[in-house]
């Protein structure tokens, strides 16, 4: 446990958020509130397409406007080599346009720059464009710290026709992650721990609040909202879910912290077919660790259950693509996630506690298939 000895709370959050369709169309409107010299960093997946449309909407008001293909990982030499891009410029405004690195990256050039940072993503499968923060990497991919940042982004920009167009498991993957908001929250509320704001405060009313509705959200409009975006439509239920993965679930994880579900996502990742998965889907299967270990009463993990095998996220070792994982993967998997968060919980854990909630995780997930 690591109970904060004063009573205050604080709260963080990016300063605008602004969701809907065709909402990149107006980028422009959007970046001249913070200046005319805009630099765009853009995924390479996307890049010569939306170059191409950007061009056109830049056409017209007379901003000076850069664009950088991302180089696929948020190193601290990618940080540089954009940063070094941008010298001529000098960007009032840097725009990140892509997933969680290329987001990352933006973020860390703004920062150099004192320039203002709009967080525009692809895909609604994780809480990090609300954050302020960017996970830098080496370039083999191993995960080496975290820039923390003055402000959180000036605006998170999300096109909803983009991203109910993204395949369907990114939505899904962001579901997973948005359901460990709550159960987090409510372990760090009961051991007095201190959330993601500075350095570490007590959680708000609003925190709570933001954490339970992102899981009523995602509970009640879920399913509906994988059916549409299956089939490409962008109804109010998948709007819903785009904000509760991003909006919702970003607002909760600054504002009340990570616990248990996120530990058993980062130590899940010493077994290598694991580490393939999306970040949401490993932090899922953790949701349910956590409540297992936690002794939740069996209504609430049954609701999981239930609602993992309606949008196809992982319950058993054998849909996180390990089968085969022996007792001593599973004792590494629970030895490594004690690095992580689980000293917030409002008891003490053990590897031997969580290494049991794993495979009681994967038990009733066999059971309820
Ligand atoms: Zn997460």
């Amino acid at each position: 446990m690591s109970m904060l000895a004063n009573s205050t709370r604080a709260w963080g959050s990016p300063s605008r958020y602004i969701q809907g369709r065709y909402e990149l169309e107006r980028i422009r409107e959007h970046t001249e509130i913070y200046g005319k010299r805009v630099f765009f960093l853009i995924d390479v997946f996307f890049f010569e397409r939306l170059k191409e449309k950007l061009q056109r909407l830049y056409a017209e008001g007379g901003s000076q406007v850069q664009y950088e293909q991302f180089g696929g990982q948020c190193t601290e030499e990618e940080i540089l080599r954009c940063t070094d891009a941008a010298k001529e410029l000098r960007p009032d405004v840097v725009v990140g346009i892509g997933g969680g690195k290329t987001m990352d990256t933006a973020k860390a050039v703004a920062d150099n720059y004192s320039a203002a940072v709009v967080i525009v993503p692809t895909t609604a499968s994780t809480d990090a464009p609300a954050m302020g923060l960017s996970v830098v990497y080496t370039a083999a991919g191993e995960h080496i710290g975290a820039r923390h940042y003055k402000k959180n982004p000036d605006l998170v920009l999300l096109d909803t026709e983009i991203l109910a167009k993204a395949p369907v498991r990114f939505l899904v993957a962001g579901m997973g992650d948005a359901l460990s908001t709550y159960p987090e929250c409510r372990a760090n509320l009961q051991s007095s721990s201190p959330n993601y704001v500075n350095s570490g405060y007590h959680q708000t009313i609003a925190g709570l609040a933001i954490s339970r509705a992102c899981h009523e959200t995602i509970l009640s409009k879920g399913v509906n909202a994988k059916l549409a975006a299956e089939i490409g439509l962008c109804t109010k239920d998948v709007e819903d879910v785009i904000e509760a993965n991003t909006l919702l679930s970003g607002l909760g994880v600054q504002n009340t912290s990570c616990a248990g579900a996120h530990s058993i996502a980062e130590g899940i990742t010493v077994l290598p077919p694991c580490a393939k998965l999306l970040h949401g889907e490993v932090v899922a299967f953790g949701v349910l660790v956590q409540l297992i270990v936690e002794g939740a009463p069996t209504d609430e993990i049954d609701e999981l259950y239930d609602f993992f095998r309606q949008v196809g996220l992982p319950t058993t070792f054998e849909s996180l693509g390990i089968p085969d994982a022996t007792d001593a993967d599973i004792m590494k998997v629970a030895e490594a996630s004690m690095h992580s968060y689980w000293d917030v919980e409002p008891f003490a854990v053990t590897p031997r506690m969580v290494f049991d909630g794993l495979m009681m995780a994967n038990a009733i997930g066999k059971r309820h298939r």
